[in-house]
């Protein structure tokens, strides 16, 4: 594959972040177990059944207790580094006239500190994105602006995931990948007439043809490669930097089974012939809309030779020598927002961070 279609990288890490919202969660994903990527435990109540009804999302965005995300230019909302959650009733009409999107209930048993459990959740997508009105100072606020708490900022999931509770990442991940997917997806593609957005924001309805459109997700794998000596194999994507080494990943294509793509890519990559392939956990990755399939494979090969295109380097480690490289600065890893770097940390039999930390 081209290297224009490779997902796109993940976060690079900074050594010593605190992400102390996403250890010890004791939940699951896959066999991810214990780690930081969003679970099911974590999960909104998507209550499809409710939000295909087409009176659900009007009815209750005016209800009081529902809170909305404010969203705009691959940005959300945020205040003092959490989620923003604004009353929905008390949004200007016109903003509720835009793309709004039901993105679930809260649990009531484990929730975000910062919105009431069994809370239902809105996603509104703004054109713009909307300054308190303390930053506007001379300008005139624009409508909703002394909603915004003063603290008011717009971030993205790299930027203000590592201080995100599980259930806000999980929301936050949410609000973008659906959001991503009405932005690409105005039209119908079989007539090219604007759609409909029914079905509380999750399809799309030609109203030509009548055809119904639903957003898409697009599976990419992501794998550890380990070698003999139990050693793993990293790689340096060519558009990372120099001195990171990550796992190998990329897409899934039509007619390909998972494990087919998994040894097709890291053949391709590297030159590795992989054999036993096991399933681990996965992760959204909505940048744009990539799912990433999280698994860890083993091979007989003991040289890799990167294909100089997607892979501009290739190493073999030991946990001693990644404990070695990491710790000392010779090397990156990704960031703890990442599956790949829980696919390494499970290889490697627990976190990494204290190494990088004690480098600094
Ligand atoms: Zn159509």
């Amino acid at each position: 594959m081209t290297s224009g279609s490779f997902p796109p990288p993940q976060p690079s890490a900074t050594a010593g972040t605190a992400l102390s919202a996403f250890e010890g969660t004791g939940q699951t994903a896959g066999l991810l177990a214990d780690r930081l990527l969003p679970t099911a435990a974590e999960a909104l109540d998507r209550r499809s059944a409710d939000r295909a009804d087409p009176e659900f999302l009007g009815q209750l965005v005016r209800q009081p207790g529902t809170l909305a995300v404010l969203y705009s230019q691959r940005r959300a909302a945020h205040d003092g580094g959490h989620l923003a959650f604004l009353p929905a009733r008390s949004l200007p009409a016109e903003w509720l006239e835009g793309l709004v999107v039901y993105l679930g209930r809260l649990p009531q048993e484990r929730t975000t500190a910062h919105a009431a459990p069994g809370s239902d959740i809105v996603l509104v997508v703004l054109d713009e994105p909307v300054e308190p009105v303390s930053a506007v100072m001379s300008e005139p606020a624009g409508e909703g602006a002394g909603l915004l708490p003063e603290e008011t900022n717009w971030a993205g999931f790299r930027e203000s995931g590592p201080g995100l509770d599980l259930v806000e990442a999980g929301i936050l991940l949410e609000a973008t990948a659906i959001a991503n997917w009405h932005a690409s997806h105005p039209r119908c593609p079989r007539c090219g007439a604007p759609t409909q957005v029914i079905q509380s924001g999750w399809v799309r309805q030609c109203p030509e043809d009548g055809s119904e459109h639903f957003p898409r997700t697009d599976p990419a794998i992501i794998v550890t490669v380990v070698g003999p000596g139990d050693r793993v194999l990293l790689a340096t994507g060519a558009r990372m930097r120099s001195t990171m080494f990550s796992t190998l990943a990329g897409f899934v294509e039509p007619g390909e089974s998972l494990e087919q793509a998994v040894a097709r890519e890291v053949l391709e990559e590297v030159g590795v012939r992989v054999t036993e392939c096991q399933y681990l956990g996965s992760q959204p990755w909505p940048f744009p809309a990539s799912l990433m399939l999280g698994f860890t494979a083993r091979t007989l090969d003991e040289v890799a030779e990167p294909d100089g295109t997607e892979v501009l380097r290739a190493r073999w480690f030991t946990r001693d020598e990644l404990a070695a490289a990491a710790g000392s600065g010779e090397i990156d890893l990704p960031s703890r927002l990442s599956i790949s770097r829980a696919l390494i940390e499970r290889w490697f039999g627990g976190p990494i961070t204290a190494l990088e930390a004690a480098a600094q």
